[in-house]
């Protein structure tokens, strides 16, 4: 079981092909835009230069990962031979709907669908395929190379033969993986974004300033990261998202998402990905300054 495919090449897709493929897997990463995709590459060759530096990984090492990715810009060759997908493209139900469709009809029947949802319902996911018991929700960790976290999630009808297969591919990469159910928001968006949330509702309201809030939650809750600057690592418009599964899963109003939140992903200010969320970025560079907007 070596063979992989990763559909979306973003934050998270090429985090994911990273970790396969530096743990020997041949990776397929899919995405329809060809400047994702190059973008992509040279992020991973970044990311393995940095482990190199860091004496975790040989320079051979890293070569050989490389060689491993390959890119696609559609499903149709991507997918018809691999033993597992891993879906990772934008947050939003209608296009999670249409690729599980598509990949339903592409990969092999025996092949594991996963999808790494922060928080759409694996049972709906598995609902739009002919194989629900081989779709099965793969959350991982931002920045993934480093994270060891894998929440694994269960839909209504996944098997435990699938559910035993991702753990096992989950240790392959040298991961920990955490079973939950399936319910609204798994259970690490449940928590995490809520706070998240509020941390701009006390931006919105004046309580305090992004500097300030997010100083407290680093010195005071020991958070190597503060609320505002962990949304825009996220990128706000997943944040976004997430608020507005967990408001229509539970229909409880302590998930509202805040004003603030939705004005700035109207506004295209995303977070490290667009250079301007509550702090800004220089191209390339993840070092955070407030945005001149909060200051
Ligand atoms: P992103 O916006 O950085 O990347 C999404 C990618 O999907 C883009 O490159 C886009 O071109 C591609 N895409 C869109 N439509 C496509 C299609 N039809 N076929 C192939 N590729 C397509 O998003 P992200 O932050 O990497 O999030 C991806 C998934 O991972 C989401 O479901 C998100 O909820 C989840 N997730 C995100 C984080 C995080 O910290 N950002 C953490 C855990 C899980």
């Amino acid at each position: 079981m070596k063979n992989i495919a990763v559909i979306g090449a973003g934050t998270m897709g090429n985090g994911i092909a990273h970790s396969f493929a530096l743990n020997g897997f041949n990776v397929n990463l899919v995405d329809t835009s060809e400047q994702q995709l190059a973008n992509a590459l040279k992020t991973i060759e970044r990311n393995l230069e940095r482990q190199v530096q860091k004496n975790l990984i040989t320079t051979e090492t890293k070569d050989e990962s490389l060689l491993r990715i390959q890119t696609f810009n559609s499903l149709s060759h991507a997918v018809t031979e691999v033993d597992l997908v891993i879906e990772a493209v934008s947050e939003a139900s209608k296009l999670k709907q249409q690729i599980f469709a598509e990949l339903d009809k592409l990969c092999p029947e025996a092949s594991i669908l996963a999808s790494n949802t922060s928080s759409i319902s694996i049972t709906e996911i598995a609902s739009y395929t002919n194989r629900p018991d081989k779709v099965i929700g793969m959350h991982f960790m931002n920045p993934v190379p480093v994270m060891k976290l894998v929440e694994i999630i269960k839909g209504y009808s996944t098997s435990d033969e699938t559910y035993q297969k991702i753990h096992s591919y989950t240790l392959a990469l040298n991961k920990t993986p955490v079973l939950v159910n399936d319910y609204p928001g798994f259970v690490a968006n449940r928590i995490l974004m809520p706070m998240i949330n509020e941390a701009i509702i006390s931006l919105f309201e004046g309580v305090a300033g992004v500097a300030e809030i997010d100083e407290i939650m680093k010195l005071g809750m020991a958070h190597p990261m503060g609320p505002l600057q962990l949304a825009d690592f996220i990128g706000l418009d997943t944040c976004l998202s997430i608020m507005n599964v967990l408001y229509d899963g539970f229909k409880n109003p302590k998930y509202a998402p805040c004003p603030l939140l939705i004005n700035m992903v109207r506004a295209g200010k995303l977070g490290v990905k667009t250079g301007e969320g509550f702090y800004s970025y220089d191209k390339g560079s993840k070092e955070a300054k407030v945005s001149p907007r909060f200051t």
